[in-house]
């Protein structure tokens, strides 16, 4: 079936949606009274309804009992971070055991950098992509400069090809394979924040393993967007933010992976804390440290239970659709999304390259498209118009129709407003 642009046929798609029930499940923003155009669940998904009852079931909670609510409550709060290893496991295609959450994305970054990144000898060198999202190249910089190290050599930046917007896998590989028994760590975005483009994390991350490096993945676009399967890829770590596309809210606790088979190793180090310890011995607070035989090893303090209540609504959400539904949704919606550009851009005459991978298996939900001869005066104008976008300087705008969420009706709909730029 051919794709069209009318309001009809965006009407019927939506009808034939399975996932169509579930935008009412969540709240959206309003510009001049009405709903607004949301594709910026890259950025900060939208807050899921059920949010505010599991919040307001810790405040209970705590009013009601206290410091007793650490056993007392329905979910008790000294195992609570231990509720979400099950449902995660499945976005991310790892066992739960490996899964863990805590903190926020760089920081557990760096914690995994402590267990991961042991410079020694001639292997020191880290390889990671070229304009990583500003937190991370400050993050890996810093991590060098600790081990007293300069980071202009220890850091090796995978480049694309001149005149190319995304890496190539061959590239990737061939560069790991150069830097070979210097390399002690690859660390990279699963999803490029700018460009959208999904790396090819099974193959980069074997290609990691075999020249003896640690391969870890920043998932701050991946989770909950692409399909995952960190455990059987052997990838060595993973760290993801929940506020983007796992619709948690804003600065919410980080998901982080480690496989199981760096689990009760005596010989990877760690920053330890409490919360890390043997569960059944926490309380009885004795000098030695006795890590949980799982990733909670790596958990430090008590849990913020308060924050962390919307990510539990969030995944029972999640749960309850499944990664293949909504990657099934999304392929469709972006597919729906990138034809009413080429639409739009021959209807006004107007250069609109989108920048992402054309190949499904290249991208997730997120088009960036590079606005030739476009200033911001068109980001104001869809805001103003209902449509909240991302603008990144010069002039590239992303949109991310998350499936849970978006209507076919509002890539139409912002199809009319941007042609109303133009007209
Ligand atoms: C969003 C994002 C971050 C954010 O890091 P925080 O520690 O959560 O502030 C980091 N890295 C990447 C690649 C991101 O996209």
């Amino acid at each position: 079936m051919s794709n069209k642009n009318t309001l009809e046929f965006a009407q019927q798609l939506d009808a034939e949606d399975p996932l169509k029930e579930y935008a009412d499940k969540f709240h959206f923003p309003k510009i001049k009274g009405e709903k607004a155009i949301y594709f910026t669940g890259n950025s900060l998904g939208l807050q899921p309804k059920n949010a505010k009852e599991y919040v307001d079931e810790i405040m209970t909670d705590w009013a009601e009992l206290a410091v007793e609510g650490h056993f007392q409550a329905e979910k008790p709060w000294w195992d609570y971070h231990e509720r979400f290893a099950e449902k995660l496991s499945k976005v991310v295609g790892a066992k739960p055991s490996e899964v863990t959450v805590m903190n926020t994305l760089t920081v557990n970054l760096h914690l995994m950098m402590v267990s991961f990144y042991r410079p020694s000898g001639k292997r020191y060198k880290i390889i990671c992509e070229e304009k990583a999202f500003p937190s991370d190249q400050y993050m890996i910089s810093s991590q060098v400069r600790v081990h007293g190290l300069d980071p202009k050599d220890a850091i090796v930046e995978l480049k694309k090809r001149e005149g190319e917007q995304h890496l190539r896998t061959e590239d990737v590989v061939q560069k790991i394979k150069e830097v070979g028994e210097e390399c002690a760590l690859v660390l990279i975005g699963g999803v490029n924040y700018y460009s959208g483009q999904v790396l090819d994390m099974k193959t980069i991350t074997k290609a990691g393993k075999d020249v003896g490096a640690f391969v870890g993945w920043d998932l701050a676009h991946a989770a909950g967007n692409v399909e995952l399967r960190l455990h059987d890829w052997e990838v060595d770590f993973a760290a993801w933010c929940s506020y983007k596309y796992m619709n948690s809210g804003p600065g919410n606790a980080s998901g982080c992976f480690i496989h199981e088979k760096y689990h009760g190793r005596k010989d990877i180090p760690r920053f330890e804390g409490w919360w890390g310890h043997n569960k059944e011995r926490r309380f009885v607070m004795e000098p030695e440290f006795q890590p949980e035989p799982d990733a909670n090893a790596w958990q430090i303090s008590n849990a913020p239970i308060l924050a962390m209540a919307p990510y539990l609504a969030s995944l029972e959400l999640f749960e309850e659709v499944g990664m293949p539904a909504l990657i099934k949704k999304r392929n469709k919606i972006v597919s729906y999304l990138e034809f009413i550009l080429q639409e739009t851009a021959q209807e006004v005459q107007a250069d609109f390259e989108i920048i992402t991978p054309e190949d499904q298996a290249e991208r997730g939900t997120q088009l960036s498209v590079f606005l030739h001869g476009q200033g911001k005066e068109l980001f104001n104008y869809l805001m103003d118009n209902g449509v909240i976008t991302d603008w990144r300087e010069p002039n590239v705008i992303r949109l991310a129709p998350a499936p849970f969420y978006c209507s076919y009706e509002d890539m139409y709909r912002f199809g009319q407003v941007l042609k109303s730029y133009f007209v």
